[in-house]
């Protein structure tokens, strides 16, 4: 079958529910029985997700070979249960990185390097090498931000490009846009939509399909004049309105027929996608009764989406024992300001996630609550930032080093009991050089982790950080309960547990990455049972 690229655009406004849309367009075609793959086109400078703060950009998504990537890629893994690369998320620093590159090394010599065709052809190679390498009979490729950025202009030109390169039949054109509703009328206004199509158009691509958010069904009416204006018709126009789950996006897409019209234009056998897994896990969490009421302690509790991977590592959970989690967010710098209490905002919770995190912001707020998850024995898990400050607190309060701290937060402190990785020193760049990516981590027989993991020697769990458990202060924390359950193959702590404890863990590592709707991940599961059990 010749290769298939659906491009995915935006329009109206950001943060539409884009990547969902694409995951879910993704799933429908994979479960048709086609290999698909996804790329997230994010039109920003930076080279990657890495280096932003997580309220510009969300979580930073870890990829197996330890790309920092945008969170779509995340929907796109959990959506296609599959592992993606780096390379599915392409970025104009990346872009134009490469394009210096080849000047410098003198591949265009007498040219003058410009954006059209230098950086539009390194788009396409780009685009066209990922999915080829992928073995990808369909490839999605989502175009972040919004059509009309100045940022966003060479790619789209790009994905013109493409479809006289490519063919009418092997390239399909989807705009999603947002169909707000007037409070006042109770009316949905499909006129930001006709101008985003407009502004399509004027860059030279024609919209084969329109998919409207919005918070209710589109109606007749709505659709109608959408199709006028816009130059699509009706049939190729879907609605995807609010739903509970972001889950149930590919449900609703597929019973107005999305996957079928995809067929028909691409020109590609129709199959009855098979859903019935995905709907029973659907169907697990919205029916759910038992309520798990779980604290997020972290600092960038504000914006929800910058620990995206673990929310959904926690429903995934969830509905494997059929439990609903309800979240309750803490603000780790109000409890050090003493804004809140420690040990009144844990009271009524089942359970603890301490994020991830960096720097000295919350720090002190986050080692108060651990104190109190630890002393009261309520389920805990630590995640990468979250267990080197369950270590802090551990030295300080219970092996009496009292100013013991990680050098990250304070680089004198007597007690270093977290500390820099040796091989970070002399490191100046601060872009994608972290300890990055799938490392093995070797476990320890008889341990909870251990079992959890179903008594595997070697686990894979993916990384993002710069210090570690300084393994001087193993005995230390052994002789007290507080053990080592698995090592790097460094030799340094990467999974400590509270000996005895139902569940007080840590991990450096950050097992939600790799959680799938159908496949929970290990730990998470292991800590949900904890906190049913409770
Ligand atoms: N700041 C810590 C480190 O660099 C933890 C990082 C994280 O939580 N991802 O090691």
């Amino acid at each position: 079958m010749t290769r298939k690229y659906i491009f995915v655009t935006g329009g109206v406004l950001s943060g539409l529910g884009k990547g969902v849309t694409s995951a879910s367009i993704g799933l429908l075609l994979k479960s048709m029985g086609y290999e698909v793959t996804a790329i997230k086109i994010d039109p920003y400078v930076n080279v990657d997700a890495g280096t932003m703060n997580p309220y510009m950009h969300g979580e930073v998504f870890v990829t197996e070979d330890g790309g920092e990537t945008d969170l779509d890629i995340g929907h796109y893994e959990r959506f296609l249960s599959t592992n993606l690369s780096k390379k599915n998320n392409i970025t104009t620093g990346k872009v134009y990185q490469s394009v210096i590159e080849k000047e410098r090394r003198g591949d265009y010599l007498g040219q003058t390097v410009q954006i059209i065709p230098h950086v539009t052809d390194e788009i396409k190679r780009e685009i066209r090498d990922v999915a080829a390498e992928q073995g990808a009979e369909i490839v999605i490729i989502e175009i972040g931000g919004t059509v009309g950025d100045i940022e966003g202009l060479p790619f789209l030109e790009a994905a013109r490009q493409m479809r006289l390169e490519e063919g009418l039949e092997n390239t399909l054109f989807i705009h999603v846009v947002l169909v707000p509703k007037l409070s006042t009328t109770g009316e949905l206004k499909t006129k930001p939509a006709q101008h985003s199509v407009q502004e399509l158009r004027r860059i030279g691509i024609q919209p084969d399909i329109l998919v409207a958010r919005s918070t209710e069904p589109l109606t007749k009416e709505a659709k109608r004049k959408l199709a006028l204006y816009s130059n699509v018709p009706e049939e190729a126009i879907f609605s995807n309105y609010d739903v509970d789950l972001i889950y149930e996006v590919p449900l609703i897409l597929k019973e107005q027929g999305l996957h079928s019209l995809i067929s028909k234009r691409l020109k590609i056998g129709y199959r009855e996608p098979d859903l019935g897994k995905w709907i029973e896990f659907i169907n697990k969490l919205k029916r759910a009764r038992k309520h798990v009421t779980i604290a997020m302690i972290g600092k960038y509790t504000r914006l929800r989406d910058s620990y995206l991977s673990i929310v959904e590592a926690l429903k995934h959970a969830s509905a494997h024992f059929s439990v609903k989690p309800k979240l309750k967010w803490i603000e780790a710098e109000e409890v050090e300001k003493g804004i809140i209490k420690a040990g009144e905002v844990l009271e009524g919770v089942d359970g603890a996630i301490v994020l991830p995190g960096f720097g000295v912001r919350g720090a002190e707020g986050k080692i108060m609550l651990i104190k109190e998850l630890r002393e009261r024995e309520i389920p805990a898990m630590g995640i990468c930032f979250g267990l080197q400050l369950m270590v802090v607190e551990f030295a300080r309060n219970v092996l009496g080093l009292e100013k013991a701290n990680t050098t990250e937060v304070d680089p004198n402190t007597p007690h270093p009991v977290v500390d820099l990785l040796s091989m970070q020193r002399g490191v100046i760049y601060k872009g994608g050089t972290m300890r990055l990516g799938t490392l093995p981590i070797r476990l320890v027989k008889g341990t909870k982790a251990y079992e959890i993991y179903g008594k595997k020697d070697i686990i894979y769990e993916r990384h993002r950080h710069r210090y570690q458990v300084n393994p001087k202060y193993i005995d230390k924390f052994s002789e007290c309960g507080f053990i080592v359950s698995g090592y790097s193959e460094e030799g340094f702590p990467e999974i400590m547990e509270l000996k005895g404890s139902k569940f007080y863990l840590g991990i450096q590592a950050h097992p939600e990455f790799k959680s799938r709707p159908l496949q929970p991940a290990p730990l998470f599961i292991g800590f949900i049972k904890a906190l049913k059990e409770r």
